[in-house]
């Protein structure tokens, strides 16, 4: 997970931006008198993420043509994001494009090496229309990211996913994210979450959450051996200069190099999980 600093332009900003947009009248109109119902609901996650409890707000059951509030239904909300913020002519594509550029090297935030190529609902807008275009409520993402998460809404605390704007510190500083050796031929990296026993048990259940939302283990794991196929070369010559010492002095500079970066990369954990391992380093590389 990386961090990412929140936008900078407010709710009010991208809605006027979208409104404007309107070519129907009534909707205009009818999405003006819901003015105070989308401030409040964007209070109440201004509120709630400052504690991490996003999960307490309750989702919108309804269809489609359900009114969510005042005369609007939850398309019409829905088509604020789709209709007036995604669509490249349209003025508030602006607003869509400076949050895809909130990801440095458009990677992805949630992963790590996913390219961005979408925009993530944090609170997906089926359950949570009033917020479709709240620009807290959207994250850059890869497609698989996106896709992974947008099936189910979390109903506790637990079972949050990670907010690139507002789970930042020891979610990032401390290190949750580890991998070990598994003796195949060619190695493979299995991984998994292992969060500071100080940490507060929600904090600890989240990264679990996280890592299985987004299908980490799998997707790290093929990630890790691609980058064990392309390492052989290069450690086989380590290995003639100086043997099992060459290949632990080679894989130990790599970790300090991936570990400065990012503390919980896929990278860092299996450079770690590389150099500590005895079978590895004295000829599992082969
Ligand atoms: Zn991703």
């Amino acid at each position: 997970m990386r961090a990412l600093a929140p936008p900078q332009f407010t709710f009010t900003d991208v809605l006027n931006t979208c409104v404007g947009s309107i070519s129907c009248q009534t909707l205009t109109q009818n999405i003006n008198a819901i003015n105070l119902q989308l401030t409040t609901a964007v209070q109440d996650f201004d509120t709630k993420s400052a504690t991490a409890d996003l999960f307490q707000i309750p989702p919108f059951i309804g269809n489609n043509d359900a009114v969510v509030t005042g005369q609007v239904t939850k398309a019409e909300l829905k088509g604020l994001y789709t209709l007036h913020m995604v669509p490249t002519k349209k003025p508030a594509r602006q607003y869509y494009d400076q949050i895809m550029m909130q990801a440095p090297l458009r990677i992805c935030p949630f992963c790590g090496f996913g390219q961005v190529t979408t925009l993530d609902h944090y609170l997906p807008k089926a359950k949570f229309p009033l917020l479709s275009i709240f620009p807290k409520n959207l994250v850059p993402s890869c497609a698989d990211c996106n896709k992974g998460k947008s099936a189910g809404i979390a109903t506790s605390k637990n079972e949050q996913c990670l907010h690139p704007y507002f789970d930042q510190g020891h979610f990032i500083n401390d290190q949750w994210l580890f991998a070990e050796v598994i003796h195949t031929t060619p190695a493979t990296i299995r991984y998994f979450v292992q969060a500071p026993n100080y940490w507060s048990t929600s904090d600890q259940a989240r990264v679990n959450s996280h890592f299985d939302d987004f299908k980490l283990a799998k997707r790290f794991s093929i990630q890790a051996g691609d980058e064990i196929s392309n390492l052989r070369g290069e450690l086989d010559i380590d290995f003639q200069i100086n043997q099992q010492t060459g290949v632990e002095q080679a894989l130990l500079k790599k970790h300090a190099g991936a570990s400065l970066q990012h503390t919980n990369s896929w990278k860092t954990a299996m450079y770690q999980a590389l150099a500590a391992s005895n079978w590895y380093c004295s000829g599992g590389f082969k």
